[in-house]
């Protein structure tokens, strides 16, 4: 039996009304940067987490669920082997990471406007990152993503948004927006994909991934949503695909297994051709409430969480 006096407490509210509650063995770091409150705890269940601004990130133990899920469905979608990479956030690196398990990659850059927590996270979470700093295909920036994307007329394979939440008074609010995407499509490569990450998919909270997914249906020709269950989140998470030619719903178990061994270098531990068949067949409520949506958000009207 746990003796929940024998711990100290780390409690994540997903919802006003329900939390998760992870056990903590210390406190590898906490700071305030300009944009957020950073901290890298040890967890008893997970290894180290990243918090920003009271919301895990990811953990040690199950972060190679979610970073897979955000990057190879798309890197698997670009019509042809893809050469560039952009990471739009990315804190911890291993979305960086698993960009680079492509030798077709020859320029791979992440844009995050937290240089501080992107030094924190290179320094303490080298478990996550593994190096992807160092190798001489990443170009790491500090910056609002959104002014590079505006500046830069470079293209790119594929662009992966792998950002915190639009929480008010955080750095992300304009980045979840049609005109955002708008961006995102105009910088991609005719054959290109994108990914992102997009909140909870339980039940009562669709909101959030419904509207993104409505709002990306303004931009993109095919538009794909999926889920995986996220354990140190406590809640399946939800991401969407948005692709300028392949579809990524027609893509089946046997196809995502060749592209799979055709295109990374090294084993994944998550993603293959089930797992994308799994992730993509969505339960009915949620095929549903997608469906319903009406919402677009737009730079006069952005989604702001609580
Ligand atoms: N895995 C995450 C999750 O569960 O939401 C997101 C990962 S990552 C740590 C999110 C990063 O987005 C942070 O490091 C933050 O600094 C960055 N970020 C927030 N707003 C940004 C912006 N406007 N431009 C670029 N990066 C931004």
């Amino acid at each position: 039996m746990i003796n929940p006096q024998g711990y100290k407490w780390f409690f994540e509210t997903t919802t006003p009304a329900e939390g998760h509650m992870h056990a903590i063995k210390r406190t590898v770091v906490e700071a305030r940067t300009k944009f957020q409150h950073v901290e890298i705890m040890e967890t008893t269940s997970y290894g180290k987490v990243l918090v920003l601004d009271g919301r895990i990130q990811s953990s040690q133990a199950d972060e190679f669920i979610y970073h897979e899920a955000l990057v190879h469905p798309g890197m698997l979608a670009v019509d042809g082997p893809p050469r560039s990479g952009l990471v739009i956030g990315g804190g911890e690196g291993a979305t960086l990471r698993e960009m680079l398990k492509y030798p077709s990659v020859t320029r791979a850059v992440m844009v995050d406007i937290d240089g501080e927590v992107v030094e924190l996270c290179k320094r303490h979470l080298p478990e996550m990152h593994r190096g992807a700093f160092e190798d001489p295909r990443a170009e790491v920036r500090a910056e609002d993503a959104r002014a590079y994307l505006e500046r830069t007329s470079d293209r790119f394979d594929f662009i992966t948004i792998d950002l915190v939440e639009p929480l008010e008074e955080g750095p992300a609010c304009m980045l979840f927006t049609r005109e955002f995407y708008t961006l995102v499509r105009e910088r991609l490569t005719p054959g290109g994909a994108m990914t992102m990450q997009a909140g909870m998919t339980k039940l009562g909270e669709l909101a959030f991934f419904t509207s993104l997914h409505r709002t990306l249906r303004e931009v993109f020709p095919v538009v794909a949503g999926y889920q995986t269950f996220v354990s140190c989140f406590g809640t399946p998470w939800g991401f969407i695909a948005a692709t300028k030619r392949v579809d990524t719903t027609r893509q089946d178990v046997a196809a995502v297994d060749t592209l799979v061994a055709e295109r990374v270098r090294g084993p994944l531990d998550y993603w293959d051709g089930q797992t994308h068949a799994h992730a993509f067949s969505l339960p009915r409520f949620i095929r549903k409430a997608i469906a319903q949506q009406t919402r677009v958000v737009t730079d006069a009207q952005p989604l702001i969480m609580a």
